[in-house]
């Protein structure tokens, strides 16, 4: 099989391979991926501040709502005609009523510690909303930056893409697609040249049968790396 032209195919498609490489672990894109990642865990901070802080309203709505009976009750006692009480009816309409002052005064203080846990919790949304907004300003520009590296590149890259496409003409498909498979696992170089008895990508001596198979077919795949092992 003829291996000449899928070396020359790989020369070319390394240059390619690096510049996709350089744009997979730009500085930029990576950026990008943390600001996203701080953005998505400000916001699902926010949503559940915000449920915190309905929830923290409801009760001061409640307290609201029992002190609200409360004085009710104090003002039917206070509007009553004390004089025509008797005695054991004033005591206990007495009783009753300093028992719903004291009512008042623990919900006060309820309703007063209520009250700083909402501010505590709206200064905590309000943090993250700003830590949200800078996530996204911050987004934009590296994303700008490295949507210009992808530019910048595309020129070349498409370039390389022509160059092969007229290597590849000349190149046995089913090799090609052999070639291609490994490429997309990232296995790079994928055509490695034998070195002294050694696979020249993973350098793991090849049995003396398969050298003596490698000479008669010129090509052979590493058992250890699935590289393509050629014959110089
Ligand atoms: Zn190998």
């Amino acid at each position: 099989m003829e291996i000449k032209n899928l070396v020359e195919y790989q020369k070319v498609d390394s240059k390619l391979f690096q510049l996709e490489k350089q744009l997979t672990q730009s500085a930029n894109k990576q950026k990008c991926a943390q600001l996203s990642a701080i953005a998505k865990e400000s916001q699902q901070k926010s949503e559940k501040l915000e449920s915190q802080a309905s929830q923290i309203a409801k009760e001061i709505q409640n307290l609201f709502a029992v002190a609200d009976q409360n004085k009710l009750k104090i003002k039917e006692i206070l509007g009553k005609d004390l004089e025509k009480l008797s005695a054991e009816e004033l005591d206990s309409a007495l009783s009753l009523k300093e028992k719903l002052m004291q009512n008042l005064v623990v919900l006060d203080k309820k309703a007063t510690k209520l009250a700083e846990m909402a501010n505590a919790v709206l200064a905590e949304f309000n943090k993250t909303k700003v830590a949200y907004k800078n996530a996204g300003e911050k987004f934009k520009q590296f994303k700008e930056a490295y949507d210009k590296e992808v530019e910048d590149a595309s020129p070349k890259i498409n370039e390389l893409k022509k160059e092969l496409a007229v290597i590849e003409k000349n190149i046995d498909k089913n090799l090609l697609e052999e070639y291609a498979k490994r490429r997309r696992d990232r296995i790079f170089p994928v055509l490695v040249p034998l070195n002294n008895r050694c696979c020249g990508g993973c350098h793991m001596e090849v049995p003396a049968s398969s050298v003596s198979k490698l000479e008669r077919e010129g090509i052979l795949v590493c058992e250890n790396c699935r590289r393509i092992i050629f014959k110089i």
